[in-house]
């Protein structure tokens, strides 16, 4: 491949070289589940499409090449992504996941691999002494999300990872927050990264899928083995879909960066919001790591209501730009209620110590022009 070295380059680059025979300059959909092959047990390069198939391969060069990273492994959704990993795992395994993590995400640990005996503890990873104690001889996995969702915490990649190293244990960052344009994991020593394609690099909210980067060879391999063993992958279409979005997603990020940035500075200036959460806010609790870890901000911000939970439907009636929807990262804004929508799952007691409360929204900024969206939350917030 070319050796791309900027970010706007790689995004249209990435995984597209001119189809041979026709010159088509855009990968073509491979729509096809087998490989005529010329003689027994001898494909051409492919034998069978859930193994692998051209449009996904392009797609997976494609992805690697966001995150700096030698491998990528794309599947059917985010979650297929996490549920890879934790297939790594095996009973009496211990793992520490952050606490604020996506709702599905400790679902899919509580509900489904805790049963097969493996550890999972939820911790706030804000607290570094707290990861620290909470390492034990037999935890082989950190999961970290930054900024999570939908608090928006940051937590410090770098350390964690220095810390799981001298225990042999590994770092997983699920990335889907701020896009491999504003966070590369990799650089701050995490092994694996995680995104949700489903949200910034699908970015218009029409298809689900999820992929994983990361260098090392051996883990690479049993990851591809998962792909491939347990079938959770990208059907070309949609991995034609996925590597169409990727060349725009440098120009998509600064603009939800953008409109983000002057909204939440609009949002502060807002009676009926009590709290405005956003990592480029000077009032972040953690706004410097944010600068330290992060080279934009993406489009999420999260807000607390001044009223009850009537005052905030009514709010969110009034809004025109902004849909109640869940998910995220897509050209157009959304809005949700985190409480009922994507973290209904969360066990309640827990939702209640995290600070998921009735009267939180979470804001999906979209591309759209900031002064419409601006306009959109000012006219929705005189009630
Ligand atoms: N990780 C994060 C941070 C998410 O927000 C989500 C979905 O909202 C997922 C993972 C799961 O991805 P998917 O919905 O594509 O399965």
């Amino acid at each position: 491949m070319k050796n791309l070295s900027h970010i706007d380059t790689v995004c249209v680059h990435a995984g597209a070289s001119p189809e041979e025979l026709t010159g088509a300059i855009m990968p073509p959909i491979f729509q096809t589940s087998t490989y005529v092959q010329p003689s027994p047990g001898n494909p051409k390069i492919y034998d069978y499409s859930r193994g692998g198939n051209p449009t996904r391969t392009a797609l997976e060069e494609a992805l690697a090449a966001l995150e700096k990273t030698k491998f990528s492994v794309s599947f059917s959704s985010g979650l297929a992504a996490v549920g890879a990993i934790a297939q790594l795992l095996n009973p009496n395994d211990h793992v520490i996941v952050c606490d604020d993590v996506y709702g599905g995400t400790g679902r899919l640990f509580r509900k489904l691999f805790a049963k097969y005996d493996i550890a999972f503890e939820f911790i706030d990873m804000t607290d570094l002494k707290k990861v620290e104690n909470s390492i034990k001889s037999n935890t082989k996995l950190i999961w970290i999300e930054t900024p999570t969702n939908p608090l928006l915490k940051l937590i410090d990649i770098e350390k964690i990872a220095t810390l799981a190293k001298k225990q042999n244990a590994l770092t997983v960052v699920d990335n889907t927050f701020s896009s491999p344009i504003f966070q590369n994991p990799i650089d701050l020593g995490a092994d694996i990264i995680l995104h949700s394609t489903t949200k910034y690099i699908g970015g218009h909210s029409d298809m689900v899928g999820g992929c994983l980067m990361l260098n090392d060879k051996n883990l690479a391999d049993q990851l591809k083995f998962i792909q491939f063993a347990g079938g959770s992958v990208n059907s070309p279409f949609e991995s034609f879909l996925l590597h169409r979005s990727i060349k725009t997603l440098s120009l998509r990020m600064k603009k939800h960066h953008e409109n983000a940035m002057q909204i939440a500075r609009e949002m502060e200036k807002i009676p009926l919001f009590s709290e405005v959460i956003f990592p480029g806010l000077e009032s972040h609790p953690q706004h410097s790591l944010a600068k330290k870890q992060m080279r934009g901000y993406s489009g999420m911000i999260s807000v607390r209501i001044n009223g009850d939970f009537e005052k905030l439907k009514l709010f969110l009636s009034k809004l025109k730009y902004f849909s109640l929807a869940e998910s995220l990262g897509g050209v157009e804004s959304l809005v949700n209620h985190p409480e009922t929508m994507t973290h209904a799952s969360v066990p309640e007691d827990h939702r209640k110590i995290l600070g998921i409360t009735a009267n939180l929204l979470r804001f999906s900024v979209g591309i759209e022009d900031s002064q419409d969206l601006i306009e959109d939350i000012k006219n929705a917030a005189k009630i």
